[in-house]
């Protein structure tokens, strides 16, 4: 039995990747010295891999930016637009990932995607039809040779062709098809380099084979590779794959003469299933992906081990794996010093997963495993329940829950009608997400109260000030329906994860986003519940200043959930049914409180749709649509409810959004060219909309004209009476001068089309 791991965090312990790359950026340090940093972390994680005597140490999973922007330039797939800057290759990389602006010219940054399911983004390669792919980089090589300096025999990690190919952006008339054979070619090159260098192992990374395929789409698998397998290499191939089962192509990856192939067992529902039924081929090595890559608890050692003894009689040897790169999880927990360690305990980081892989094998291989204390540990930690993590109390209360709670009544259409009296709002309302610009004196008020160097009185009288001017800038806009800007938020799920029961907060537990940006998710500790009322106080006062409506502003339970790290002793159903009825607590609490619309947001309802189609209402929107529901079906008819995305991807799940059942919906549309609007109309969308009308991803201000038009676009598709007029997301990360001449040309250009169509 062997262990290996698929990737390591980039990032370093104390984020020194980020640090040492933004001072590159401010050009406060030199490229060597950020190099410097760069190799000391690449060494410092193959010596503790190494150390921990794992068999399979990954290299080349570091990152500059990220692996698929890598990918890219290892072949030769660089935009000629970022090739003219005539750069240096690593600015010109960084070019690409993001953005030039200087005296060589002005590009922006390639288009960033999310990475699966994950929070990671990737950096989406272009392929027009003059790209020559070929093999053009050295990447691999060089860190492959780095490695080896250290005497360290490492597998180099590369995204494979298929999973290129499939997530890469055809700009011209050529798609996929019309690259394989180069793409192939690439590879066999890389291959026959690693061969020449005495390369044990190469990793090629998959993960689009657990997308649903169609038939073309494993004849392109299958082809990519027949040419790659067309010769013979000293370097042995591991196919991995990640996220899910490979149930579209089973056959078609076994038969192939990969080495080792990559199975995830974690995430995969049916990896096991098609292991036990078409058996695994006894001449490669399976490398069972039973530590989990993606979260942050400890292995059940009992469970994966009888999974272990379940898949033996399929295969040959096995590899004891991670399920995916560690890269989605923090460094290590040794850092965390705030946390008692009856929590810390509890759980694995990637350098504690390490650790989990050798003991793993080593109880594995032995013939008594009560003798070894490791497994006596785990057995007893398990066993052991989870201090403050249960209250009966929440778990009768989900256990409670019928259908009819997660009803809201009367139906729309009343309700709509109820409102529009109640509020007399004019036609086109306008409106903003909920945050104003998080200017330098609002972090730096918060950064005092965190030191202690103010007293809560005085942080809640800057806040007060702060949304006191918030409100009149908004009366003097005219805008109709008010925020009180969420001042008091540093993140829209830490403020409310630090309020609720049953949420756990690290100190240095970050895990890479995209480029230099990190996040520190919060982790569900427990049973979730509200102890108080978390954001009336703040709602309440706002409205105290004004006698337009003010928004009171949440976030919504499915949002909350899948920025979090979730538990994995109940279902992510169960948790999240826990925090909605948290929520729907404070949604209550508004409403008694006289707040007369309130926003749930669900900005990160979308992300997690499952992979595969099948899966979407089965096992994710089936739940997460009524937990959202019963957020707020408690509310009177009067009550308006407002609810918010990120995006507008949601064309194929249309209805489950409007079975959300929320009065008015807010979302991105402004960068997706209104493309949204005709499948609203074509599935006679209820909710009333409000698809942003300009992009406050970007500093830009938007002319009165251009809202005229998009707004023109929008009467075009929708009833005007559904419409309403609000940028694409919060103002949090602007300026203050640019919001308010952007939203001062929006209140004009809805003032417009109100003259206009009001009869
Ligand atoms: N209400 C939040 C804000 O305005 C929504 C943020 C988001 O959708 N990401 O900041
Ligand atoms: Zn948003």
């Amino acid at each position: 039995m062997y262990t290996s791991i698929t990737g390591y965090p980039r990032i370093g312990a104390e984020r020194e990747l980020k640090f040492a790359s933004e001072k590159y950026f401010r050009g406060d340090i030199s490229r060597k010295d950020l190099e410097k940093t760069a190799t000391n972390l690449r060494a410092g994680a193959w010596k503790k891999m190494y150390e921990a005597g794992v068999d399979f140490i990954p290299s080349n999973d570091f990152s500059f930016y990220d692996g698929m922007l890598d990918t890219a330039t290892l072949l030769n797939v660089v935009p000629q637009r970022y090739r003219a800057l005539g750069l240096e290759p690593l600015d010109e990389y960084f070019s690409m990932a993001r953005g030039y602006q200087g005296d060589r010219g002005d590009v922006k940054a390639l288009a960033m995607k999310k990475w699966f399911n994950t929070n990671y983004h990737y950096m989406v390669p272009e392929i027009d039809d003059n790209t020559k792919i070929f093999l053009m980089g050295d990447k691999p090589f060089r860190e492959y040779k780095e490695a080896k300096n250290l005497g360290i025999e490492t597998k180099p990690v590369v995204i494979g062709p298929y999973t290129f190919l499939k997530l890469a952006r055809f700009l011209g008339k050529k798609t996929e098809k019309d690259f394989a054979a180069d793409t192939a070619n690439a590879y066999v090159s890389l291959l026959s380099e690693l061969s020449d260098l005495g390369t044990h192992w190469l990793q090629l990374d998959e993960p689009c084979l657990v997308f649903d395929m169609t038939k073309e789409d494993t004849e392109l698998f299958t082809s990519l590779y027949e040419r790659i397998f067309s010769k013979t290499y000293r370097t042995k191939v591991l196919l991995e794959t990640y996220f899910g089962d490979v149930r579209d192509c089973y056959k078609e990856i076994t038969s192939l003469p990969f080495s080792g192939i990559g199975l995830d067992f974690v995430e995969g529902d049916k990896t096991l299933e098609l292991v036990k039924t078409n058996g695994f081929p006894k001449d490669k090595i399976l490398f069972a992906g039973i530590v989990n890559g993606k979260n942050i608890w400890k292995n059940n050692y009992q469970k994966t081990l009888s999974l272990l003894e379940e898949i033996a009689p399929y295969c040959g040897e096995t590899a004891i794996n991670t399920s995916c790169s560690l890269l989605h999880v923090p460094v290590t927990v040794k850092n965390e010093t705030r946390l008692p360690l009856e929590y810390l305990d509890r759980f694995a980081f990637a350098e504690e997963k390490i650790t989990e892989l050798e003991e793993l094998k080593s109880i594995a291989e032995a013939e008594n495993r009560e003798k070894i204390p490791a497994y006596r540990n785990n057995v007893k930690l398990f066993g052991s329940p989870r201090s403050g993590a249960d209250d009966e109390k929440v778990r009768a209360a989900v256990k409670a829950i019928k259908e009819s709670d997660c009803t809201r009544l009367p139906a729309f259409a009343e309700r709509e009608k109820i409102q529009k009296e109640r509020f007399g709002l004019p036609l086109f309302p306008t409106t903003t997400i909920g945050s104003f610009p998080q200017t330098a004196d609002v972090k730096t008020e918060r950064a005092k109260l965190r030191k202690g160097e103010i007293t809560e009185e005085e942080y809640e009288k800057f806040t007060e000030k702060k949304i006191a001017e918030c409100v009149e800038l908004q009366e003097s806009l005219g805008l109709d329906v008010l925020v009180h800007g969420e001042y008091e938020r540093n993140d829209m799920v830490e403020y409310f994860g630090e309020r609720l029961k049953g949420f756990l907060f690290t100190e240095k537990a970050w895990v890479q986003s995209y480029g230099t940006r990190c996040v520190k998710p919060p982790i569900v500790w427990g049973d979730v519940s509200r102890e108080k009322p978390m954001t009336v106080k703040w709602s309440v006062y706002a409205q105290s200043l004004t006698t337009k409506p003010m928004k009171g502003m949440l976030t919504g339970p499915v949002t909350i959930l899948n920025w979090s790290f979730p538990r994995e002793d109940i279902s992510v159903r169960e948790s999240t049914l826990q925090i909605a009825l948290a929520i729907r607590a404070e949604v209550l609490d508004l409403e008694k409180n006289g707040i007369r619309v309130i926003q749930i947001d669900e900005a990160a309802l979308r992300e997690k749709l499952p992979l595969r189609k099948c899966d979407w209402f089965r096992n994710y929107l089936d739940w997460a649509i009524p937990a959202f529901r019963l957020v707020h079906s408690g509310v009177k008819p009067e009550t308006q409810i407002h609810t918010h995305m990120c995006y507008s991807e949601f064309t194929d799940i249309i209805k489950a959004i409007d079975d959300m059942d929320a009065d008015v919906i807010t979302f991105e549309a402004s960068r997706s060219d209104l493309l949204i609007l005709d499948s609203l109309k074509e599935n006679n969308f209820k909710t009333e909309v409000g698809p942003g009308v300009y992009d406050i991803h970007s500093p830009r201000v938007p002319s009165k004209e251009e809202i005229v038009t998009a707004l023109e676009k929008m009467v075009e598709k929708l009833p005007k009476e559904k419409l309403w007029v609000n940028p694409d997301c919060g103002l949090k990360t602007r300026e203050r001068a640019e919001t308010e001449a952007s939203l001062a040309n929006m209140t004009k250009a809805a003032l417009e089309l109100r003259a206009k169509y009001s009869d």
